[in-house]
């Protein structure tokens, strides 16, 4: 029978990140003994155009019938002027919390290949390995109440709420926990407790849950604008990195710059149930439809889905390789190029990364 995956490309570089990233799989299904089938369904601004809704019925579906989804990205100036629950943006926070996927977990890795991409100084980042996991169904994102309204004198006032549960961060932090002793054996919870009621909550919980069941991770605490420094400071004494959803959101795209690229890191939201894989970018519109976007970050979340979903430990690792040597070679997508690399295109670079797939064989 085989394993199942529910393709969502999406907007923008979604269908050309993913279209180079089915072509890895393809290889794998070819010359590995994968067995996968796939079938492609609609989110995002592709949802709205094709069924009214960014989230269509038969996307959900689909993903509830799949043992993995990989998706594109979602987004565009097109979908702008919509009602908000109408917008690209609105369906992927409703798959994410359709399928319960509280955990988010964002990989940042600097490859040596890459050091002189990075905007740091080599010293700063040589070696940089973090995991930052970030609780993705609740928080400020999703409290309520949340609005905006008019007071009655007349002037405007919006709002949102912050609350988490115990329930909600043992889950989470429980994951990194569990990630770390996988690692190098240190959480850092990230949290604004000094301010934040809901956040000096967290952190209780999660000192209580570490001394029950957790003692052998190394626990520290840090505040968020702390946090934010010591990443471009000195990344290199964090391990796994536990947050709150916004602070999680902030983190994870500060940390991806330690790389020099944001196209290049995977991420994976998991829950009880399901999983779903996709790049930490954005759908890129400023260069969509070009064939330049670097499918590096996509083909990685696949890596992340045979890892944790596939069960195919083996194949990740082969993936990984296989970006490994791409890079060793020199080859390039523009947003990554430095003189004397070659550049080559979005479907360039999944050919390059599918040949060397082929070479492990
Ligand atoms: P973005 O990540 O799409 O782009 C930021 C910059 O990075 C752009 O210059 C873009 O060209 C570049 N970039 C991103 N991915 C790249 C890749 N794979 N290869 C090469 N360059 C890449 O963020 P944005 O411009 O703030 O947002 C654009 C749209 O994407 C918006 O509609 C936004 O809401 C949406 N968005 C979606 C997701 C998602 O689907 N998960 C995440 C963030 C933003």
């Amino acid at each position: 029978m085989g394993v199942k995956i529910a393709v969502l490309p999406g907007d923008g570089i979604g269908p050309e990140i993913v279209r180079e990233t089915m072509k890895v799989i393809e290889v794998l299904n070819k010359k590995f003994d994968l067995q996968s089938t796939w079938q492609e369904a609609h989110v995002g601004g592709a949802g709205y155009d094709a069924a009214g809704d960014p989230l269509p019925e038969a996307t959900l579906a689909l993903a509830k019938a799949s043992d993995a989804v990989l998706l594109g990205a979602v987004g565009g100036p097109k979908w702008e002027p919509l009602d908000k629950p109408l917008r690209p943006e609105a369906g992927l926070l409703r798959i994410r919390a359709a399928l319960g996927l509280f955990a988010n977990y964002r990989p940042t890795k600097v490859h040596d290949q890459l050091l002189s991409a990075s905007t740091l100084k080599e010293e700063v980042v040589q070696g940089v390995d973090i995991l930052v996991v970030r609780e993705l169904v609740s928080g400020i994102y999703f409290g309520q109440p949340r609005g905006i309204e008019t007071l009655p004198n007349g002037e405007k006032r919006g709002y949102n709420t912050l609350a988490y549960t115990t329930s909600e961060i043992e889950r989470i932090a429980r994951k990194a926990f569990e990630a770390a002793r996988l690692r190098r054996g240190k959480v850092c919870s990230v949290d604004k407790a000094n301010v934040l009621e809901a956040t000096e909550y967290w952190r209780e919980v999660v000192i209580k849950l570490h001394a029950a069941e957790y003692s052998d991770v190394e626990l520290s605490h840090m505040y968020v604008d702390n946090a934010a420094m010591q990443l471009i400071r000195n990344p290199k004494q964090f391990d796994v990195i536990v947050t709150t959803n916004m602070f999680g959101d902030i983190l994870s795209d500060e940390a991806s710059m330690l790389t020099g690229s944001i196209g290049m890191l995977p991420s994976a939201s998991i829950g009880e149930k399901f999983a779903m894989y996709e790049p930490i970018h954005g759908s890129a519109p400023d260069i969509a439809g070009q064939d330049k976007a670097n499918p590096l970050a996509t083909i990685l979340s696949a890596a992340m889905m045979l890892r944790f979903s596939l069960g195919r430990e083996d194949l990740a690792d082969k993936v990984e390789q296989a970006v490994e040597l791409t890079l060793n070679d020199g080859i390039r997508t523009i947003d990554l190029a430095q003189p004397g690399d070659t550049v080559v295109s979005c479907s360039g670079m999944g050919d390059a990364v599918c040949q060397r797939l082929e070479g492990l064989a």
